[in-house]
């Protein structure tokens, strides 16, 4: 097994970044992330809107996949997610799905442990995932604070253990780099953070060649899940929903309006998150109508 230290931490994804490790498909591979506040929140003394933001969201790696070229799909199975004892979250005015209101800031530690969350009086059960993960674009760095189609700062409430990520590959070796752990965050993340927990992840890789989605997509035990991004909810929705929609022509082998049709009674559209610099959407796709190859075209 490869251990990725959390030294090895990224800011952007980028073709340029030199790999910290070279895996193979198969092997496991444990990242050791930070918080995405980079530790700074210690507790409510700490004031969230005076964060050094330069050393927010930050990735552990990237690692290069041997074998894997441009035009291909890396396969990520998320094997376990471990988490640290503590966890912040941070309300911090201007950002949030409500910043267009007047409020204080106000920070919080979090006691996790491995079932629950203890949020003052409250007992709240945990639900780790993956809040960051993705591989280097073709062209320029991408923030790792931004979501796109080479995952990133995707939020998605579901990316947890036992889920299986296809992320597009655009550079050789893939570059992947993951991070931004979250022991419990409902859809949206309303008031910009989750739980934020340093932690690890095992992961192993697979790819298959020659062809990619156009989006990340996520699969859980019952559905296939299009994630992704765009400057309002409703450009996010309409590219998930796109997708969607191709998938399930090509897995029925029928026009765009009978799948249009199929999608209004089966595809569930779900929010990812309201607070990152693009907004997240995902459309949902129940097992058993679709299979991942519905998803993945050659380019
Ligand atoms: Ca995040």
């Amino acid at each position: 097994m490869k251990r990725i230290g959390k030294e090895s931490v990224i800011y952007t994804f980028s073709p340029k970044h030199k790999p910290v490790e070279k895996v193979v498909p198969g092997e496991y591979v444990l990242f050791e992330t930070e918080d995405a506040f980079g530790g700074q929140v210690k507790g409510e003394e700490t004031p969230p809107d005076k964060l050094d933001w330069s050393r927010v969201d930050g990735a552990t790696g990237p690692v290069y996949i041997e074998g894997a070229e441009p035009g291909d799909t890396l396969v990520v199975d998320v094997l376990d997610i471990r988490l640290q004892e503590r966890g912040a979250i941070a309300a911090i005015p201007g950002y949030g799905g409500l910043s267009h209101l007047s409020f204080s800031p106000k920070a919080k530690v979090v006691r996790v442990d491995h079932s629950f969350v203890y949020f003052n009086d409250l007992k709240i059960a945990v639900r780790p995932m993956i809040g960051t993960i993705g591989v280097a674009p073709e062209g320029d760095e991408i923030p790792t604070g931004y979501p796109g189609r080479h995952g990133g700062n995707m939020d998605v409430s579901e990316l947890g253990i036992g889920t299986r990520l296809y992320l597009p590959v655009f550079v050789k070796g893939a570059l992947l780099a993951l991070g931004d752990l979250h022991a419990v965050q409902a859809d949206g993340e309303l008031c910009v953070s989750a739980v934020e927990s340093p932690g690890e992840v095992l992961v192993r890789f697979d790819l298959m060649r020659g062809r990619r989605a156009s989006w990340p997509i996520l699969e859980t035990e019952e559905s296939f899940q299009v994630i992704a991004a765009g400057r309002s909810l409703e450009e996010a929705m309409r590219e998930a929903a796109e997708e969607a929609v191709r998938a399930l022509m090509r897995a029925r082998k029928t026009t765009f309006e009978e799948a249009y049709m199929l999608g209004s009674l089966l595809v569930d559209l779900r929010i990812n998150q309201v607070v990152d610099p693009l907004l997240g959407a995902r459309a949902v796709v129940p097992k058993g109508i679709v299979c991942i190859e519905d998803f993945l075209t050659g380019h």
